[in-house]
Formats: structure tokens, C-alpha cells, sequence
């Protein structure tokens, strides 16, 4: 999508601090990170949020959640959090899907 921020990393017309990529997902450095490690996967597909996973995308979906362990593991966290939002009331403020990762700091739960 031509007017979508995510889009366009995807495409390298905004940079980004690339961690990981492939074929379908990118991973790269949240640019204003909530903890000391935040970080972000999404495939290069431009779906609006997760509800675009359908039948013929859960394996995209194991995709993203896999590079997401790897890419901790490769920062060398122990424990992380991953986060979808989902909506504007969820905290969503770009409409193509990605899972953030944090971790390097104690989380409190239940999330704001
Ligand atoms: P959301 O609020 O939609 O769940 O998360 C969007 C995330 O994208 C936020 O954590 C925000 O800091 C991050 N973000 C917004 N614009 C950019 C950008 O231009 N580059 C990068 N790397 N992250 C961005
Ligand atoms: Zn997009």
C-alpha cells in the first residue's frame, strides 16, 4: 500500500534498523522504544492487522512469532513480551500488521 509507513520500510523509502529479514518478514528497531529492548516483525505483505491472517496465512503467522524468539535470543533476552494490537482502542496506530517484542526491563501485567 502506497500510504502505509510499514510499507515503505518494506520497501527501503524509510529507513529502518534492519535486525532480520527474508523472503516474507522483516525485523527491525521500534523508533521509539517502550523498553530497553523493542523491537518489530511484520511481514512484507501489507495486511491491516492480524484479522488478515486467515487459513492460508497461519504458517506467516508461526513465521513471525518464530523470528520474533529468534531475534530475542539473538539480543540475548530471557524473558520478552510479545504485544498485537488490534484497533485503534488497542493502541494501534499503524494499520499494517506487526508484533512488537520487549523485554530488558521487569513488565507489569495486567498491560495498560
Ligand atoms: P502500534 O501503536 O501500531 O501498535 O505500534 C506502532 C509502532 O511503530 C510504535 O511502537 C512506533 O514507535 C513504531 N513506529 C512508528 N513509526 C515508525 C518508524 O518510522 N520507524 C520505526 N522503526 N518504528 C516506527
Ligand atoms: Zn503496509
Amino acid at each position: 500500500m502506497s500510504d502505509c509507513l510499514f510499507c515503505k520500510i518494506v520497501s527501503g523509502a524509510i529507513p529502518a534498523k534492519p535486525l532480520y529479514q527474508d523472503d516474507t518478514v522483516l525485523a527491525f528497531e521500534d523508533i521509539q522504544p517502550q523498553a530497553p529492548s523493542h523491537f518489530l516483525v511484520i511481514p512484507r505483505e501489507h495486511l491491516a492487522d492480524q484479522r488478515g491472517i486467515d487459513a492460508g496465512r497461519e504458517a506467516l503467522m508461526g513465521h513471525l512469532i518464530r523470528v520474533a524468539s529468534q531475534v530475542a535470543a539473538d539480543k540475548g533476552l530471557s524473558s520478552f513480551r510479545t504485544v498485537i494490537n488490534t484497533g485503534a482502542q488497542a493502541g494501534q496506530t499503524v494499520f499494517h500488521l506487526h508484533v512488537h517484542v520487549l523485554g530488558g526491563r521487569a513488565m507489569n501485567w495486567p498491560p495498560g
